[in-house]
C-alpha cells in the first residue's frame, strides 16, 4: 500500500507527468523487455513470432513494432483450446498461482500470487480518489477478475473497498447509506439502478447518499446518461476503459479531456484492414501490449475504435490520449473514410427529443458516400426544416462527415431494424 498525499489525483506524479522524450525512451525500454522475455519464455509467442518470420534480434525498440502480427482474443481462445489452461502464453509454472479467473465464453486467465500491474489504481487516482475513501465494488466477483483486479488497486492507492458485487439493490443502497460510502465503481446501467432503488425507498440522494465520485466501465457512458447521473446525485462521474487482459488503456481525469493512457501500457492505434498505425486524429482499432512478464499480452487488438489525440491535459499528465470509445470494429460503416457508430447516430439523436424512430442509410452515387438520417416525428411540427438543419449541424460535429437530414411518415422504419443500413454495392 502507498501513502498518497490527499487530493494528489497522481498515483505516481512523477512518472505521469515525465517529459515526452523520457517516456518515449522508457516505453522503448520496457518494450524490448516484455517482447524479449515473452519470446524466450512462452511457448505461444515463440510459435506465433517464429511463424510470422520474426527472430529475436529483428526487434530493436518501437521502430519496429509493427513487425509483429496483431493478436486477438479468438487466437488465444484458439491455443488454449489446444494446450489447456493458458494456451502457452504463460511464462510461469501453471500450477504455481493463486487464482485462475474465468471470462466470457471460459478464456482462462492466470491470477498472480501478487498483483502488480498499476493501471487501474492510475485510473482511480485520476478519477478523484483518495487515500482514505470507502469504495463500494459494484463489479461482479463471480469468476469475472475484473472486481478482483479494481479490488487490489483501490488497496493499492490506500482506500477502502466494500465488496458487494453486483445484484440485491436494497441491500446494496442500505450499506451505502450506512456506511457513508464516498466512491462507486460499477457499471453505469447499474449507478442508475441504485440511484432509482434509492429513492423507491424514500431517501434523499443528494442527503441520504453519501456518493462523491463514481469511475464507471464496461458499457458506453453517452454524455446524456452521465449529466443524468450526475444531476441526480450530485457526484462527479468519470469513465475508464479497459480489458481483464491487457489492464486499464484509457481513463478520465477531473478535466475530462479525452482518456489518459496508463504508464504501464503501450498503446497503438492502427487500420483493421491494414494493421499498420494511423496518426492522431484517425480512427482505428486499439491495439494495446502489456509489460506483463507473467501472462504478456504482446500487440492484443481489442477490437475497440478510437484515436489517438494531441490534445494536452490541463492536469497535467503528459502521456498519450485516446478520444472517446467510438464503439466496434465490426459494428462501424465507413463514411467517405470517417468511421460512423451507431452510438454516435444514437448521440446525435439523443438531443432531439422530437424524433420518435430513425434509421441511417448509406448509399453511393457517383463515387461519393452519402449519409441520410431517415427521421420519423413524434407528432407534426410546423417549420420542420428547421429541426432538419439542427440535426445535420449536430451530425457534422459528431460524426464529423456530412449528412443529410429526411422526415418520412410515422410507421414507415420496421420494428426490428439495422440502425446504420449500408446500401453501397460495389461493384
Ligand atoms: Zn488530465
Amino acid at each position: 500500500m502507498r501513502d498518497l498525499p490527499k487530493e494528489s489525483h497522481f498515483f505516481n506524479q512523477e512518472r505521469e507527468t515525465m517529459d515526452w522524450e523520457k517516456r518515449k525512451q522508457e516505453l522503448n525500454r520496457r518494450f524490448l523487455k516484455a517482447f524479449q522475455y515473452a519470446y524466450q519464455h512462452s511457448k505461444a509467442y515463440k510459435e506465433i513470432f517464429s511463424s510470422a518470420g520474426v527472430e529475436l534480434s529483428d526487434i530493436q525498440g518501437l521502430e519496429d513494432l509493427e513487425k509483429l502480427p496483431i493478436l486477438h482474443m479468438n487466437d488465444l481462445v484458439e491455443r488454449q483450446k489446444k494446450d489447456a489452461p493458458f494456451g502457452g502464453f504463460n511464462t510461469f509454472d501453471p500450477n504455481k498461482i493463486r487464482r485462475i479467473y474465468i471470462n466470457p465464453g471460459l478464456i482462462w486467465q492466470p491470477g498472480e500470487r501478487e498483483y502488480h500491474d498499476t493501471s487501474w489504481a492510475e485510473a482511480l487516482c485520476g478519477a478523484g480518489f483518495n487515500a482514505g475513501d470507502r469504495i463500494i465494488n459494484t463489479f461482479n466477483y463471480h469468476m469475472w477478475p475484473i472486481a478482483f483486479m479494481l479490488d487490489e488497486s483501490v488497496n493499492m492507492i490506500g482506500a477502502t473497498v466494500i465488496p458487494t458485487g453486483v445484484g440485491n439493490t436494497l441491500m446494496q443502497v442500505k450499506i451505502m447509506q450506512m456506511l457513508k460510502v464516498n466512491g462507486f465503481i460499477g457499471t453505469p446501467s447499474f449507478i442508475m439502478t441504485l440511484s432509482q432503488r434509492a429513492e423507491a425507498i424514500g431517501l434523499d440522494l443528494k442527503k441520504d447518499i453519501y456518493l462523491e465520485t463514481a469511475l464507471v466501465s464496461a458499457e458506453m457512458l453517452p454524455e446524456t446518461l452521465r449529466s443524468r447521473i450526475e444531476n441526480k446525485l450530485g457526484i462527479s462521474v468519470r469513465e475508464m476503459y479497459g480489458t481483464a487482459f491487457l489492464g486499464c488503456i484509457g481513463y478520465e481525469c477531473r478535466e475530462m479531456t479525452s482518456l489518459h493512457v496508463p504508464d504501464n501500457i503501450l498503446v497503438e492505434v492502427v487500420d483493421p484492414h491494414t494493421g499498420k498505425q494511423v496518426g492522431p486524429g484517425a480512427a482505428g482499432e486499439i491495439v494495446a501490449t502489456n509489460f506483463n512478464t507473467a501472462y504478456p499480452m504482446i500487440r492484443m487488438g481489442t477490437g475497440d475504435l478510437s484515436m489517438l489525440t494531441q490534445e494536452s491535459c490541463p492536469c497535467g499528465r503528459t502521456g498519450p490520449m485516446l478520444k472517446k470509445i467510438l464503439g466496434r470494429i465490426d459494428q462501424a460503416s465507413k463514411v467517405r473514410g470517417t468511421f460512423v457508430h451507431p452510438w454516435q447516430a444514437d448521440e446525435v439523436i439523443s438531443r432531439h427529443p422530437e424524433v420518435f424512430r430513425y434509421q441511417v442509410v448509406i448509399t453511393r452515387e457517383e463515387h461519393k458516400d452519402i449519409m441520410t438520417f431517415f427521421i420519423e416525428l413524434k407528432e407534426e411540427i410546423s417549420r420542420p426544416e428547421i429541426l432538419c438543419g439542427r440535426i445535420e449541424r449536430d451530425i457534422k460535429d459528431i460524426l464529423t462527415v456530412k449528412g443529410v437530414v429526411q422526415i418520412i411518415p410515422r410507421g414507415t422504419i420496421p420494428d426490428l431494424h439495422k440502425k446504420i443500413e449500408d446500401r453501397r454495392s460495389w461493384d
